[in-house]
Parts: structure tokens; sequence; C-alpha cells
């Protein structure tokens, strides 16, 4: 079975491991590219997206991220602050950032009153509804034209997917709901 990596370097990697362990995947914390091989998926999680950005790109890590995604072996999954690093770009902010997906995002963009809050979300391809926790989150406020919306929140987008590349600007590790780290595992990793 190929592994699910969790990119390791700051913010809540530990939860997103937990769930992916409770799932029966074989999870390897990554912080170096050498940590890419043979891996199916990397969860990039939720945390400072200056920060996540500023250490890959020291490491190395985003032109090896790029180049596993390009040889057609890895699927990357951001969450929240993972979104904001994979997008193409970010309103405002000059960040290191990998952006190898094709949408635009806003950070911090549901407003100071209200940090943090959880919403029920429609999502294309699950039948019931997802508890979604939101924290600082981002806005996805352009898509290109191979992104395909999975989800949105009063009109705007927070759950896009391209080719193997999944942005979501929820945090999907923190409530007891597996079912998209169950589909990430089943379609990109499992085999
Ligand atoms: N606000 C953070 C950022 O812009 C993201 C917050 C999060 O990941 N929960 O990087």
């Amino acid at each position: 079975a190929k592994h699910v990596g969790v990119l390791a370097l700051q913010g809540d990697f530990r939860e997103h491991k937990l769930m992916l362990e409770r799932l029966g995947a074989r999870v390897r914390e990554v912080r170096l590219p050498a940590h890419l091989e043979g891996l199916g998926g990397l969860v990039v999680p939720g945390g400072e997206s200056t920060t996540i950005g500023k250490l890959a790109a020291e490491y190395g890590l985003d032109a090896a991220v790029r180049a596993a995604y390009e040889a057609g072996t890895l699927a990357v999954w951001g969450t929240c602050a993972g979104a904001i690093w994979m997008a193409r770009e970010i309103l405002d902010y000059r960040q290191p950032h990998l952006g190898i997906m094709d949408i635009a995002v806003r950070r911090n963009a549901f407003g100071r009153q209200v940090d943090s809050f959880e919403a029920d979300l429609e999502i294309e391809g699950l039948d019931a509804p997802f508890r979604a926790v939101f924290i600082r989150a981002p806005e996805i406020v352009r898509v290109g034209e191979g992104v395909r919306v999975r989800a949105r929140y009063q009109d705007r987008v927070v759950f896009a997917e391209q080719d193997r590349l999944w942005a979501t600007a929820f945090h999907p590790e923190l409530t007891g709901d597996d079912r998209l780290h169950r589909e990430f595992l089943e379609r990109f990793v499992a085999s």
C-alpha cells in the first residue's frame, strides 16, 4: 500500500495524522523532500500560511512537491493555510507559496468579528451535510477553467478540486466526520 503524508512544518498536522491513521492509512510526517518518496497523497494542514510557505521554501519542499505532482504520482490537499499555500494567487499578500492550483484566495476573508464559526455545508459528492469548522479562513475568490467547485458557504467557494488537487477553506480534521479524509485516501492513495 502507498503511504499518505502530512506536511509537518507548522500547524495542526497531528489532527490530520490521527484521522488518517484511524482510517487505517500509513501516515508519514513530511519535513524534507526525501520524505515524499513513494507517497500517493500529501495533506497540508491549517496554521499560518506565511510560516508554512517560508519553511517549505527553505527546505526545498515546494520544488519537490511540484515535481511529484507533475509526475502524476502525488495528490495534494491543502486545508485552510494549506489551501492558501497551494493557490496560484494570494490577494494582497506577498509570501512564498507553492502556487500549483489554478485558484485565487483571500486570506482571513470572513471578517474579524467572526474569526471562527461552524457551518453545515452541502458538499458535491457527499450525500449528507458536512459540519465544517472555519478558523480565520480564506475564501477562494476565483477558480480557473479546470477547477470544480464542490462547496460554497453563502455563495463563497470553500472547497475546490482540480485534477489531483484539493483546496478546502475549512478544517475537516477537527470534527469526527472523516468522510473527506476517506475519499482522499480511496481516490488517490489506496491501491
Ligand atoms: N489565517 C491563516 C492564514 O492566513 C489560516 C488560518 C488557518 O489555517 N486556520 O494563513
